[in-house]
Order: C-alpha cells, then structure tokens, then sequence
C-alpha cells in the first residue's frame, strides 16, 4: 500500500531524513515514534508531496508519490496532478486546521465539491453520516470556534475521510488537546483502525500504540532505528537509544 524506499531530505545543510525504507500493508496501522526533531512531521509531509524528497521514492497504492515515471526517467507532476493525488491521501494535523469562516458542514463539504466534483446533495449527504460517525451529528451548522480541542478534531478527521482517501495520516492528532479531551478523539481513531483503514499515525500516546498499532516504528536523527510489532518495540526494545526515549514517555 505504501513503499518508502532510501528516502533522503535535506533542509540546507541539515539532513533531516538521512534514508527511510517503510512499508505499510493495507489494512494497518503503524505508529511512528521518536524524539523532537527525529524527522516524523518532515517524513509524513513528503508521503504526500508538502515536501519533496531528495533522492529515493514513495508510492502509495502503487503510484509515484509526485512523479511519474516514463521511458525510465521520472517527471515531476504538475499543481494540478499533484492536489489531485493529495485526494487521495488524508492528512490531520496536531492544530485541527479547520476553516474558520465555515460551518463544520461546509467545512466537510468543500473539498469533495471544489476537488472532487461531487453533487452538493451527495456531498452533504456523506458529510452527514461522517459527522454521525465522529459523534457530532448536532454540530453541522456550528462554527469551530464553538467547538471543544477535541470535537474540532473529530470534525477535521470526519473531513479528511470525506475525500474517501485511500490512506491517512496523522502528525500528533492529539498533543495539543487538554488531556481529557485526548480519549474522545484516540477513539474515534481506534474505530477507524478496526475498520481496516490504513494509517500512519505520529503520537506520543503509547497506550494507543499498544493497542492500535500493527507496526510501531522508532525515529532518530532522521533514521529508522528500529521497528515490529508493539510488543517487541515497546516491551522489547533492541536499542538503547529507544529503551532510553519509551523510559522518558511511559
Ligand atoms: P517534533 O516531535 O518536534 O514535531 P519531528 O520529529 O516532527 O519533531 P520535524 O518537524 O520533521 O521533526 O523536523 C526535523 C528537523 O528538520 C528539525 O531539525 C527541523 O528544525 C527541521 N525542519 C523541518 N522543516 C523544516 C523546514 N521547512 N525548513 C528548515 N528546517 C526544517
Ligand atoms: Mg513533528
């Protein structure tokens, strides 16, 4: 589903991603871990081309991230080819990012109609039963300023699944969330896991990666440092580097 191969980015003199190798099967979740800095924002920014690598590939569902390839040389997507395949994959962010001037409604609706040429009715109609899915059937005509940390959260998840995308991604969906407002939106996240939704989730919520996470892999300093299942990684970590950063986050 998605193949990440000696993936490199540098930020002027700085390599950040110093050769990622991934994979994730359809269907799974991996959670990927690590300190400040390790890389994992600038890593789930090139899976959908906010950041272009700088030697190695991605593809997701079996194309190029960014590029296609033709006569064994690759060519650069154009703006337009590029948001299209961004349809395709969903991206929620740690600070909701939802428009402010629109309703929750709108808000769901916009992309499917300005990206995806859907009919207002249908759009609506599947922005509604996604808003019952996040629990926030009653919040369609609000505004997000009017909505908690944690219901503006589900409502940006609710529009990241509007795009029907194949894939999602989430840079620390709940880090700046009060703490008792973290639990409503790891569920919504839990359910979408049990419903075979392929994801690549960026958390510091160790519990949800015990629970959730098919694959939890381990960052540092712009490399893969380790990776397996939870109760490997987690409970048997082989590197001292990641037994000293889980020592610092259980
Ligand atoms: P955090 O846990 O704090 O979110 P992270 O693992 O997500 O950290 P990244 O955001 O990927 O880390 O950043 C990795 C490194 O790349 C950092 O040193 C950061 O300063 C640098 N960096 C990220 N984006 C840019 C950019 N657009 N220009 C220059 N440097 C950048
Ligand atoms: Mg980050």
């Amino acid at each position: 589903m998605v193949e990440i191969r000696s993936v490199h980015k540098s930020f002027g003199s700085a390599e950040v991603l110093r050769g990622i190798d991934l994979e994730v099967a359809a269907g799974e979740v991996t959670v990927v871990l690590g300190p400040s800095g390790s890389g994992k924002s600038t890593l789930l920014r090139t899976i959908n081309h906010l950041e272009k690598v700088d030697s190695g590939w991605i593809s997701v569902d079996g194309a190029l991230v960014g590029y296609r390839r033709s006569k064994e040389k690759l060519y650069e997507l154009r703006e337009r080819e590029i948001l299209k395949q961004r349809t395709g994959i969903g991206f929620v962010f740690q600070n909701f990012n939802l428009f402010p001037h629109l309703t929750v409604l709108e808000n769901l609706v916009e992309a499917p109609i300005a990206a995806q040429r859907r009919p207002r009715k249908e759009a609506e109609a599947t922005a509604r039963r996604l808003l019952t899915r996040v629990g926030l059937a009653e919040k369609a005509d609000a505004y997000p300023q009017q909505l908690s940390g944690g219901q503006q959260q589900r409502v940006a998840i609710a529009r990241a699944l509007a795009l029907e995308p194949t894939l999602l991604l989430f840079d620390e969906p709940t880090s700046a969330l009060d703490p008792e407002l973290v639990g409503e939106v790891l569920d919504v996240i839990k359910d979408l896991a049990h419903q075979g939704t392929t994801m690549i989730v960026v958390t510091h919520e160790i519990g949800f990666a015990r629970e959730v996470a098919d694959t939890v892999v381990f960052m540092d300093g712009g490399r893969i440092v380790e990776q397996g299942p939870p109760a490997q990684v987690l409970d048997h970590p082989r590197h001292a580097r990641t037994r000293a950063f889980l020592s610092k986050v259980l």
